[in-house]
């Protein structure tokens, strides 16, 4: 247990945020610094095909220790931090035999972390726990997943009674700003299905995710003298409205769960003359997802065909372009992958929780670009903030999911 606290310490206290307005791949020059150590990592604890590129996506092997022919798989983790909240000077605390009570964060700021709250916390009394000081995110999305392939990598190494074949791991910058797949080489990867240490909770296993597509819809309006406008203005920004009360008013985020998609407005900008409405759109189920594109159409040519006459020509447009699929259509043909992380995990006393992913995943896109790619939990909770946290009984779980899974795919048929 130490081991794995050391070694998560060692990456969580480099900072590795992203900026999504930067175009360079990775998107921050201080991702190199963890990258670069992580290569040094897994050569030194013995790896073979070691390599980064020059977008650093690092790529490694694990040989086969069998005779007999098993499926190449492999791991996938980000070492990126989410730009949404500070990873700069991560001063972790670590909290022993936790006692199910509330944990001062921050005595000076007054923030606490408090199962009253956050109730999750509440299922890993008496366990460690890694936590932030309160004035930073922790990282454990996805420094925890990292920290999990290396062990159980190392640990395989070191055990060569435990059979298993060639495994392949993957690191890549920027998931959190949505570019983790872009650049990763899946045939150079060469696996057969890959698996995301990702997740949160301990025994999350997802192979569901949103279909999602983005819209913008540009509204074109007249500025005329408000005093001489009778008949002759278009303001812009009162049609934009009347957009966004077209939609349903009850399927957004802040109404909706499990399967229930929604249309999500995330941004206005209006005068006169124009207003932009941007809005995502996310369902799991392809039908259904189609269909709500069609409503942002349908809408968009309702309310030209009633301005028509008064403002001749449209003056609605809307663009949609779809940004990912769900994965569910890639992984059901290989549902074996599935069953296998599924006994691992029963195999080790963990319970499965199997649920759709209300959102996307790296392991979506590399299902799409020919690598299947469930996501398995790593064990932190409250991602993306001051809260975060994560067991670290989860992350040795974890770990011990990794290498019973490479033992189970290396069983003779
Ligand atoms: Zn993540």
């Amino acid at each position: 247990m130490q081991h794995i606290i050391d070694r998560f310490i060692s990456y969580v206290t480099v900072d590795t945020e992203s900026d999504p307005n930067s175009d360079t791949t990775p998107s921050t020059a201080k991702q190199w610094d963890l990258a670069n150590k992580l290569v040094d990592e897994l050569k030194a604890i013995g790896l073979d095909d070691v390599t980064i590129d020059e977008n650093a996506y690092i790529m490694a092997t694990l040989p086969s220790n069998v005779a007999h022919d098993v499926p190449v798989i492999g791991f996938v983790s980000h070492f990126d931090t989410t730009p949404d909240f500070t990873g700069a000077n991560i001063k972790p605390q670590i909290i022993e035999n936790y006692d199910g009570g509330d944990i001062i964060l921050n005595a000076d700021q007054n923030i606490v972390l408090s199962p009253g709250y956050f109730k999750d916390l509440l299922q890993y009394k008496g366990q460690t726990l890694i936590t932030t000081d309160g004035t930073t995110l922790l990282g454990a999305d996805d420094k925890a997943g990292i920290t999990e392939i290396v062990t159980a990598m190392e640990y395989l190494i070191k055990h060569p009674e435990i059979k298993h074949g060639k495994i392949r791991i993957g690191f890549t910058p920027d998931e959190e700003i949505g570019r983790g797949a872009h650049k990763f080489d899946v045939a150079k990867f060469g696996a057969d299905w890959a698996y995301t240490m990702d997740g949160s909770q301990i025994g999350e296993l997802e192979y569901e995710n949103f279909n999602a597509a983005g819209a913008k819809i540009t509204i074109k309006g007249k500025s005329v003298h408000p005093g001489y406008a009778k008949g002759k203005m278009i303001n812009s920004m009162l049609i934009a409205n009347k957009f966004i009360s077209s939609l349903p008013k009850e399927e957004v985020p802040e109404h909706t769960s499990g399967y229930e998609g929604f249309f999500h407005v995330t941004g206005i900008t209006g005068s006169i003359e124009e207003s932009v409405v941007q809005l995502i759109i996310r369902d799991h189920d392809s039908k259904k997802f189609a269909k709500r594109k069609k409503l942002i159409k349908k809408i968009t040519d309702k309310l030209n065909r009633k301005f028509e006459k008064q403002f001749g020509g449209d003056i609605i447009t809307a663009e949609v372009k779809d940004q990912y699929y769900n994965m569910k259509e890639k992984v059901e043909p290989v549902f074996h992958i599935i069953d296998i992380a599924e006994q691992a995990m029963k195999d080790l006393d963990i319970k499965p929780l199997i649920k759709p992913i209300r959102g996307g995943t790296d392991g979506c896109q590399l299902s799409y670009m020919g690598l299947p790619c469930p996501n398995i939990f790593a064990g932190g909770h409250n991602f993306h903030g001051k809260y975060e946290y994560v067991p670290v009984e989860s992350m040795k779980k974890a770990t011990d999911v990794i290498v019973r899974i490479a033992e189970l795919t290396a069983l003779p048929k």
